[in-house]
């Protein structure tokens, strides 16, 4: 999923919003959006289609400014893209993002509208701040009618909220997918990914899975998934921290190989449930596209195109689909003969891998049924001709024999495996029966996958 930065701090925090927005670009999206507190007391709300350039451009034509700040940056899940289904989401002077999948966002809308909610969006995530609204009526204070509303909550989410009941304070809760406290002096922030508050803090506290944080430039409390204050490690980075050092291996290699157990569980990360893979992980178009799969067509190069041969096996066994995987190079140069219903995958870690691209050019003359690509950078040529796509996690990857780029390509061809075997028979319980659930995998990263998950693993590598 995408990304999220809030910052309550005393000066304005516009910069440090856009900033941090612009640091998580690399992961993709499709539009962006903030809200602020102004000097007023008065919730400004922008947001965009388009790139974090647009929403300073918006900002720049209808200027905000003021001490408290959440900002968003969307890859559509429920919606199309436009700037109505942007975050943050509005409930009259109470503002949420929302980064993850609400699972029972029908049945909450049908609730909010028969309380005489007006829903705007067609987002799963607009929800959040009407039952946030209706919560405050009977709550003491905001955290509480956060946490009653995500004790409403299925599916993943990690969450910035604030009120303008509430000037200076915003809260953040994370469940499934991944925030981070950023602690500076005098003023905190949250953010989907360290990265974004890398200007600001090289202090950080890692939420754990249930945890609530109440965030004011002064303070900063963290609440346990029971209600009580708990205390979590303060995390002091150092530049070694940095991602293009090898730090303590010998090799970049030996680095990107233990990198794994953290990468894989950010690739599943805002993706699964505790035993099912959550709907529209490859986002709005794919039920639609999966639907009519009766085919695949997997091309790609090099490492990709081995992770290809692998998803071949599940494709076939576990979706029922037929699957031919075949080198980009050779692919591109041959007349093919397209099936009806026929769904074209590519991998590719950069995005750009020249015969790969070219493959797909050539494809999208030949009656394909729909474009998906796997791939490693969320801007690239790939994702961005594509119809849809999922992104692997991987971070930059130096060592040349592919390690991490690897394996967080097998875990997103399973992701498309048990999505698309939804729609073509895949055996009632296959999904339950994958030993999916991240929780306890996310409390503790270092640990993550490689022993939490290793029967998942085990049948990644089967
Ligand atoms: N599911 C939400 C939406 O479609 C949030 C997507 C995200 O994580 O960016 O709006």
């Amino acid at each position: 999923m995408c990304g999220i930065v809030g910052a309550t701090a005393q000066r304005n925090v516009y910069k440090i919003l856009i900033e941090g927005l612009h640091r998580l670009e690399y992961r993709g999206y499709d539009s962006a959006g903030l809200s602020i507190l102004d000097s007023d007391n008065v919730l400004q709300t922008r947001k965009t289609i388009g790139k974090v350039a647009d929403l300073e451009a918006v900002c720049k034509g209808n200027f905000v400014s003021g001490n408290t700040g959440i900002s968003h940056t969307r890859w559509a899940t429920h919606g199309a893209p436009s700037s109505t289904n942007s975050h943050p989401h509005v409930s009259s002077g109470i503002s949420i993002v929302h980064n993850g999948i609400i699972e029972n966002h029908d049945v909450l809308r049908e609730e909010m509208i028969a309380a005489g909610y007006e829903i705007q969006s067609d987002t799963d995530s607009e929800v959040i701040a009407h039952l946030i609204h209706q919560q405050l009526e009977t709550c003491s204070d905001l955290r509480e009618a956060v946490n009653k509303t995500i004790a409403r909550l299925k599916g993943a989410y990690a969450l910035g909220v604030m009120s303008d009941e509430y000037p200076g304070l915003i809260i953040g809760a994370r469940s499934g997918s991944p925030l981070v406290v950023g602690v500076g002096m005098d003023e905190h922030f949250i953010a989907s990914d360290q990265m974004a508050l890398r200007q600001v803090t090289d202090r950080f506290v890692y939420l754990e899975e249930g945890d609530v944080v109440e965030l004011s430039s002064e303070a900063y409390t963290v609440f346990g998934a029971n209600g009580k204050a708990v205390k979590r490690e303060l995390h002091q980075l150092s530049e070694t921290d940095q991602i293009a050092d090898k730090g303590q291996y010998r090799h970049f290699m030996q680095k990107e190989m233990f990198e794994q157990a953290t990468v894989l569980a950010d690739t599943f990360a805002g993706r699964i449930g505790t035993d099912h893979i959550l709907e529209a992980v490859f986002g709005h178009q794919a039920e639609s596209l999966f639907a009519q799969t009766k085919n695949i067509h997997i091309i790609a190069c090099g490492t990709s195109f081995h992770s290809g041969l692998v998803a071949k096996y599940w494709l076939e066994d576990m979706a029922g689909v037929p699957c031919q995987v075949e080198v980009a190079s050779e692919y591109r140069y041959r007349k093919v003969a397209v099936p009806d219903g026929t769904l074209f995958v590519t991998i590719s870690q950069s995005g750009e891998t020249a015969d790969t691209l070219a493959a797909l050019h050539k494809a999208k003359e030949s009656g394909y049924l729909g474009f998906v690509a796997i791939c490693n950078v969320a801007n690239s040529s790939l994702v961005r001709e594509s119809d849809i796509s999922l992104m692997t996690m991987a971070g930059p990857e130096i060592g040349v024999a592919s390690t991490k780029a690897f394996t967080t390509q097998l875990v997103a061809l399973q992701l498309l495996t048990l999505s698309l075997g939804r729609h073509t028979g895949l055996p009632a319980g296959m999904e339950a029966k994958w030993p999916l659930d991240l929780k306890t995998k996310q409390n503790n990263k270092k640990k993550a996958v490689l022993t939490d998950a290793s029967p998942w693993l085990l049948l990644v590598f089967q």
